[in-house]
Parts: structure tokens; sequence; C-alpha cells
């Protein structure tokens, strides 16, 4: 049922100082309101959207076993898993053969989530304005920042669904409007924009069992990557990230690409019953942005910040992520009103610290390029040793960083798993992964 949360929750013009504006209802919007509302400081988020229902269609929601305690602290794994949200982990497939992570023992990050953005972006939103003290207007685009004479960011303007322009004051001004950042465009946020060379669709099916139950597939098909998740609702999805050269294969019919690319993949799923569930969706340029956590004195959370390579899952994750490390940082110095420089240069260093790793990974990874000598060692190592394949699914589920997974005793693992794989390599390429 749609609610006009404006309606139900929205504050008068005389009432308009607030302790954070927080622009974008989104995933890390929305989490931020919840965990600084918490504080009981009073807070008032802009989504430009008209219906608390609408959501976010373009993503594959592949939410990364990394965001688990955020997800269990914002209070809504129960709601998630009531509306049939799948825990979601992975079998990957690479030409050396499956890697499958057996030692699945760490219970805080056990698995992520696969929901569809229809169940969680209302059901984020719902759990903010529960908490009281936050207020978040519909219908609201941001067109202006409110500077102080010493150059602070003091506030916003926006446009209003009664078209009615107005101002909010805040303490702090939170940035959580997507990859295509309004705000970052007006304060004049150093922008780091890269190429993509691979563009993406998918389609939700019903009657597509995989053959791996409720565990998602991957496969990686030369520089092109397949994906296989079974969702809520008994849907399952189909999804491929194509290199560009490749693109004219897919200018016309792009269900009938979309479909044939997995014929040949081993264990693909069984497509004889499928009925499609939903329009094609996604994207041709998936170009990524990269700009700092803090600007002035405004905060960065989720695509706003870095918007990845969407292949790699670990949007909505970082999205959730950054909404309490920015949390952390700040909600004590917001609460005291103390100078904020500090909290906010903690906050910047923790994304750094936390993300950039990853994010160094990923971009290199979205250049199309082929699989380097590394990634074939760590993939063959991974078919071959149990050990190597939980670590490495750890590290995809960005559980832990590329420090912590490729240190020397692991790297020596590796080197000497090759030489197991050598030995056995037609058995193990043709293990089945069920
Ligand atoms: C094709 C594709 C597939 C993806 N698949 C995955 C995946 O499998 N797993 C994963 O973890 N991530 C995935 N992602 C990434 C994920 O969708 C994003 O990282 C995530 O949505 C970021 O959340 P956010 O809250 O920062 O931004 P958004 O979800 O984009 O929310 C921004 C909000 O700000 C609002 N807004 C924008 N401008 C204004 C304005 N001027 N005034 C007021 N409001 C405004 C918007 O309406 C929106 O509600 C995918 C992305 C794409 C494109």
């Amino acid at each position: 049922m749609a609610m006009n949360i404006q309606e139900e929750y929205g504050r008068s013009e005389e009432d308009d100082t607030h302790d954070v504006v927080i622009v974008g209802a989104g995933i890390s919007g929305s989490a931020a309101a919840i965990l600084l509302g918490r504080l009981g400081l009073k807070i008032l988020v802009l989504e430009k959207k008209l219906s608390s229902d609408e959501y976010k269609a373009n993503c594959t929601t592949f939410i990364q076993a990394s965001a688990l305690p955020v997800i269990r602290g914002l209070g809504i794994q129960e709601e998630l898993e009531k509306e049939g949200a799948v825990r979601n982990s992975a079998l990957f497939w690479t030409e050396f053969g499956w890697i499958v992570d057996r030692l699945q023992r760490d219970k805080a990050y056990g698995h992520g989530y696969s929901v569809q953005r229809k169940k969680l972006d209302p059901l984020l939103r719902r759990k903010a304005v529960e908490v009281g003290n936050v207020t978040i207007r519909l219908g609201a685009t941001l067109d202006s920042l409110v500077e102080s004479e010493d150059g602070n960011i003091v506030g916003i303007g926006y446009l209003g669904a009664d078209g009615i322009r107005r101002e909010s004051h805040a303490q702090l001004v939170i940035l959580a409007d997507g990859r295509n950042s309004r705000g970052a465009d007006l304060a004049s946020v150093p922008t780091v924009r890269r190429e993509n060379n691979r563009f993406v669709y998918f389609a939700y099916y019903k009657n597509m069992p995989l053959k791996t139950g409720k565990t998602a597939q991957f496969w990686q098909r030369d520089r092109d990557m397949g994906f296989a998740y079974p969702f809520d609702d008994d849907l399952t999805m189909l999804c491929c990230f194509v290199t560009h050269d490749q693109y004219e294969n897919w200018r016309g019919d792009k269900f009938a690409a979309l479909e044939s690319f997995f014929d040949d993949l081993p264990c693909a799923p069984d497509k004889s019953q499928a009925l499609r569930a939903s329009r094609m969706l996604g994207m041709r340029r998936l170009d990524d942005y990269k700009r700092p956590a803090v600007h002035q004195n405004l905060a960065l959370i989720g695509d706003a910040c870095m918007s990845c390579d969407p292949m790699s899952g670990v949007g909505c994750g970082f999205a959730l992520q950054s909404a309490q490390w920015l949390t952390e940082c700040v909600g004590d110095a917001l609460v005291r009103r103390d100078d904020l420089r500090p909290s906010l240069s903690a906050y910047r260093r923790k994304h750094r610290k936390m993300l950039a790793g990853h994010e160094f990974f990923i971009k290199d990874n979205a250049t199309g390029r082929p699989m380097s000598f590394l990634e074939k060692l760590i993939s063959r190592a991974a078919v071959a040793d149990a050990k190597v394949a939980h670590r490495l699914h750890l590290f995809i589920g960005r559980v832990i960083s590329w420090k912590a997974f490729l240190t020397p005793p692991m790297l020596l693992r590796i080197l000497t798993s090759n030489v197991t794989y050598a030995r056995r390599k037609d058995e193990l390429r043709a293990h089945e992964p069920i």
C-alpha cells in the first residue's frame, strides 16, 4: 500500500531546522536516518521520488555478507526473512572448474541477502520513520546548498512536490543521492569518473529452479560473467555482464541473447519450463564514480561517494556500511553539538581504510581485461583447496580485505595448491558442484 510519508510525518516550514539533513532516501540515506535518528537527533530526509513504495529497479541486489552486521543492527533482518529474502551464498565457475566454499563456518558473516528492491527500499523507509524523529519528505528535489559566510554548508534548498521552494538548515548535510549525485555537483566535489568496459542486462523468471538450490551461481566465461540467483517470491534472476565489443549481438532480442548465454555453461539453470516474470532490465553504460567521503563539511555515503562496477555486487552493502561508519564517527559529536570536523575526518579515513583496497581490484576488473596471472593461480588453487576457496569467498563477500586474504602463508598455499591442481586437473575440472 502506498503511504505518503510527507503528509503523515512532514513538519511545518517554521520547524525546518534539523540536526541532520540527508539527501536521498535510498538504501544509504534511509539507513543513516535510522541509525542517527536512534541517537535522538532530529533528521530530515529529502527524497525526489513521490511515493515511499518507489524503488531502484536497476539493481540485482546481491547484498554481500559484509553487510550482515549492519542489517542486523538496523533491525530489518526478521522482516527481510518474512518477506522471503534469500540468505545468499554462491558457487563460482571458471574454465578451471567450480569453486565451492565447503568451510562456511563464520556465523557472524555467513551470508548476505538477495531481495527485490521493491521490498528493501520501502522497508528501510518505514523503519526510518518508525524511529519517530525522522521525517522523510517525498517529492522533494535538492536544487541548492546553503552556505554560511565562512563557507560551511549549513543547509539545503529544495523544490517540494507542491512546486514550492524551501530551505532547511542543519548541523550536518549528508549526500546519499546516488551515483549521479546532484549534491556533489552543487558543492563541486571532485569526481573521478571511470569507464566500465561491460554492459549489463538481467531479468526475473518463474519456474526456473537452479540445480544448486538456494545457492547462486556465477560463471566467468572469457571476459564475461553470467549470474543466476534465487530471489524472494520464488523468482530466479538471470544476469549477464558482457564486454562492449559484443554489443551488436545484444542490439536486437535481448531476452534471446540473455537466455542463450547460459546454454553451454556447466550446471546451467533448467529453462525448459521457465516463464519470463519481468521486463528486461539493465544498463548499456556502467561507468563508475569516486568522490571523497567528506568534502568541506559535507558527508557522502553510498553511491554518492563510491559507485563501483555493479558486477562486483558491492554497492548495497557498501551503502549500508558507509551509513554505519558515518554514524559511528559523527553520532556523539552531533549529539553534543561539538565541532564536527575531527569526526568527519575520522569518517573519511574509515571509509578509505575499509574500501580503498576493494575498490582498487573492482575498478581494475571493470576494464574487461582477461583473467590476470594471479587470478588464474587463485582460481586453480580454490578449485583444489577448500581453505583457499573459503578465504576467496570471504574476500569476494567483502568480509575480509585483500591484505587479510593474500597473506604470505596464503600465497604459499595458493602456489602449492596449483601443483595439486596440475596433478588432478581432469578430475577437478569435471567435478560437479552438487
Ligand atoms: C545494474 C546494477 C546492478 C546492481 N547490482 C547490485 C548487486 O547485485 N548488489 C549490490 O550490492 N549492489 C548492486 N548495485 C549497486 C546498488 O544499486 C547501489 O550501490 C545502491 O543502490 C546505492 O544505494 P544509495 O542509497 O547510495 O543510492 P540509491 O539507491 O541510488 O538512492 C539514491 C536516492 O537519492 C534520491 N535522489 C537522487 N537525487 C536526488 C535529489 N536531487 N533530491 C532528492 N533525492 C534525490 C533517489 O531518488 C534515490 O532514492 C547495482 C547497480 C546497478 C546499476
